[in-house]
């Protein structure tokens, strides 16, 4: 191709827009699957309800002209070929598995708008020079059968496949046998589907968009995680005959901690979080002095030299605690994922595109590390958002 052409073809796709009604019609037919009286879906992954949600997604792509391809954990892989079917694909997608209580456009919109655009593409016969694909994984919201984001981590070989067969749900019913049975275990090893690019078209699951009143979040990167468990130790003591001065009270040291630990992330900012979101106090008596009380502690933010500092502060503060106290206190990592930055072109690529259609946009961390990819949108009201460019697949909850 010449580069004339070249330069029409580029000028062509810039001045596409997609439908957004044909969007949003597709959007509230696949939430009639499952629909819940307020207003949301329970499409839990591999229920009956799921192969119903599949099949029509499957059925639209097909219609769209794409081929299906599902993998051995049941992604979902709709192609739309490019001029150049050697190259790796240009991925979008998401998940269109529901929480219990879920919503309309969690996940599906991540898939159902990379659909749109297939459709939009193929309205104004544009042919892209790589092939394009709309992916769906399997159960990446981890409510029905853990681990959370399934389907994505066995293509990024964060556990194998037999792991993720062997999880059963409440009812002893296994991934393995449910996949079977809605007819969704595919041929294709996971993983060895090749992905040039990765984005991820989401809503946004926290409040950062609407308190900045912006459109578009860019997603730079998934925020580091460590997470830790904290146990004080004081002694058991009766709340009456015991006075102030010779308590030993684990709980008193206890919330001093869990303090320092939102202050540490108000002390990283823009990215820091602090949360204690578990708290066990023993015995747990209204007239007993708490004698131990273990919580939990979980420290985010974009780099891994920020989540290290973060981590130096909080043992400090223990450190401290234990000297002013007397009490033993331990802390113990658990769980540590690294910060995942996303790759820059995507990001720009991401920002440039908000930019020039006129989107107020921001730069966004995702704080979740949910799901496979850069960019939110506050384009529903949902209790989750993301955009997200990355050139691989999935990482960690
Ligand atoms: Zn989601």
């Amino acid at each position: 191709m010449d580069i004339v052409t070249d330069r029409k073809n580029k000028a062509a796709i810039e001045n596409l827009r997609i439908d957004g009604e044909r969007l949003w019609d597709s959007l509230m037919e696949l939430a009639r699957i499952g629909a819940t009286p307020k207003g949301g879906v329970c499409r839990l992954t591999l229920t009956d309800l799921d192969r119903q949600g599949r099949d029509l997604v499957c059925k639209w792509a097909r219609d769209a002209g794409m081929t299906v391809t599902i993998d051995k954990i049941g992604n979902g892989f709709m192609r739309r070929a490019g001029r150049n079917n050697a190259l790796a694909p240009i991925v979008t997608g998401s998940h269109i598995d529901t929480q219990p209580t879920g919503g309309k456009f969690d996940g599906n919109y991540g898939v159902l708008a990379g659909i749109e655009v297939v459709r939009t593409l193929n309205d104004h016969g544009v042919e892209t020079e790589a092939p394009l694909e709309v992916a769906f994984w399997t159960n990446e919201e981890g409510s029905r059968f853990v681990p959370v984001m399934m389907g994505s981590g066995v293509f990024a070989k964060a556990f194998t496949l037999e792991h993720a067969y062997a999880a059963t749900d409440t009812e002893g019913r296994s991934v393995k046998e449910e996949l079977a049975r809605i007819g969704y275990v595919g041929t294709e090893e996971p993983g060895a589907h090749p992905i040039g690019t990765y984005f991820e078209t989401h809503i946004e699951q926290g409040p950062v968009l609407e308190d900045n009143d912006k459109t578009i979040g860019v997603v730079t990167g998934v925020l580091g995680i460590k997470w830790y468990d904290c146990t004080v130790t004081g002694m058991e003591a009766h709340a009456g005959p015991t006075p102030m001065a010779l308590r030993k009270d684990a709980l008193q040291v206890a919330t001093k901690l869990m303090q320092e630990v939102v202050a540490i992330a108000h002390r990283h900012p823009p990215h820091g979080r602090g949360t204690v979101g578990m708290v066990q106090v023993h015995p747990n008596s209204r007239n007993v002095i708490p004698g131990r009380v273990k919580f939990s502690i979980d420290l985010r933010n974009a780099t891994d030299a920020l989540v290290d500092r973060m981590d130096a502060d909080i043992r400090a503060a223990v450190e401290r605690a234990s000297k002013e106290s007397g009490l033993a206190i331990s802390i113990e990592l658990v769980s540590h994922y690294p910060a995942q930055p996303f790759h820059p072109e995507c990001v720009q690529a991401v920002a440039r595109a908000a930019e020039k259609l006129g989107y107020s946009n921001m730069p966004a961390g995702s704080g979740a590390g949910r799901h496979a990819g850069a960019g939110r949108s506050r384009l529903a009201p949902d209790p989750g958002s993301r955009t997200r460019a990355r050139r691989r697949a999935p990482r960690a909850e």
